[in-house]
């Protein structure tokens, strides 16, 4: 995990960035707003925590620009001072957590992983869709086409598998490990008779078939072109 901070008061940045390392974050500091939007541009970042008061360019526009760019990492400001329109600003522009200074480390430590915790569920889709197949993963459901089909707990997660890796040819061997938690033992059909179950619970009777066996290789989920 990836965490950039922008800061210009040495001891401050230095601090955090101390106290996220020893967390075991990785951490890059910019003690400017223009050398923050720079290296916040540059992406691979999973979270910003972002001073308002900067040189050079304030945090409300580094924020305001980064959105602006496509870039949706979640972003923590930190300010000095506790006016309510500052809060109200910087929420409007996208920030998602505001912290007053002084604040303990702590504190600080306990906002950025419950941030980084919101940012990944909201990330992770409820829900895997190929075609008109739709698998709920909250409610444990499978629809094609809208019409329900009743799935073992193993064909679900033989199943869940297969769209998480759409597209990708998945060995035997794989989905023995994953999703039956067993090592492949070449004398038993247990998947083959298992995608052979799915395959007619989820594509018989509906076009096109989504589950294609690759001879030779294993299996592999994809809308045909
Ligand atoms: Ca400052």
């Amino acid at each position: 995990m990836k965490i950039l901070i922008v800061e210009d008061e040495p001891k401050t940045g230095d601090y955090l960035r101390q106290g996220l390392r020893e967390a075991g974050f990785v951490v890059e500091l910019a003690r400017n707003g223009p050398d923050g939007l720079h290296m916040g541009l540059e992406g691979g970042c999973d979270l910003l925590i972002l001073d308002v008061m900067l040189p050079g360019m304030d945090g409300w526009r580094v924020l305001e620009s980064l959105r602006r760019q496509g870039q949706q990492m979640p972003v923590l400001f930190l300010s000095a001072r506790d006016q309510v329109q500052d809060r109200v600003k910087g929420l409007e522009l996208g920030a998602d957590d505001y912290l007053v200074k002084p604040f303990s480390f702590a504190e600080l430590l306990a906002r950025v992983r419950s941030m980084l915790r919101r940012g990944r569920s909201a990330l992770e889709a409820s829900t895997l869709q190929v075609a008109d197949l739709e698998l709920d993963l909250l409610r444990r459901r499978v629809t094609r086409a809208g019409r329900r089909i009743d799935l073992t707990a193993k064909e679900f997660g033989l199943l869940e598998l297969l769209l998480r890796r759409r597209g990708e040819v998945l060995p035997r061997a794989l989905i023995a490990s994953q999703v039956w938690d067993m090592n492949f033992d070449s004398d038993t059909n247990v998947i083959e008779v298992a995608v052979r179950r799915l395959r007619a619970k989820v594509d018989d009777g509906f076009e096109p078939r989504l589950i294609q066996t690759v001879r030779g290789m294993g299996y592999v989920l994809e809308e045909p072109r």
